[in-house]
């Protein structure tokens, strides 16, 4: 289960909706397949079964316009050192490893997921999980897309889970 943040902007009146975490869905590139911007994701998952894809929803924010959007991090990792053995194929399914394994240090990361921003076009994104949010807020460095206003925690109008 997820949990989600909404904020009124006190500038512009817009309300910013941030889910995070993961659902209930077993996340994998099967819950991809309805998408058409994550063929990155999706060639990654065929060429590396070992490597695994964060399907964690995060806040992301254009390095160079500042627009946020929300959506799953979708980062990639291989493993630094590949091993070829029958449990492979388990991991090939869904990218199914558990955190503990994913943050053995076996691991290391291979690239980020490109999502163009929907506002200008940019690549290049900073993402935050729910405390790396707080955390930026208080330093006052999260804006309203719209206004510019800075956004800051206790601008907060509601929370919300989801699944
Ligand atoms: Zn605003
Ligand atoms: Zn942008």
């Amino acid at each position: 289960m997820g949990s989600g943040r909404i904020f009124t902007c006190p500038g512009c009146g817009r309300l910013l909706r941030f889910s995070f975490g993961v659902g209930w869905m077993m996340p994998g590139p099967a819950l991809l397949k309805r998408r058409k911007d994550v063929d990155d994701v999706l060639d990654f998952s065929e060429r590396y079964p070992d490597g695994y894809v964060v399907y964690e929803r995060v806040v992301k924010r254009c390095k160079n316009c500042g627009n946020l959007s929300n959506d799953m991090d979708l980062s990639m990792y291989v493993m630094k050192s590949p091993v070829r053995h029958a449990h492979h194929f388990v991991q090939v399914l869904g990218n199914n490893i558990s955190l503990e394994e994913a943050r053995s240090g076996k691991y290391k990361k291979y690239k980020d997921h490109l999502a163009p921003c929907q506002r200008c076009g940019c690549t290049e994104w900073e993402s935050f999980d729910e405390p790396g949010l707080k955390e930026e807020m208080e330093k006052g460095n999260i804006c309203c897309p719209d206004c510019g206003k800075v956004l800051t925690a206790d601008m907060m109008t509601g929370y919300y889970m989801w699944d």
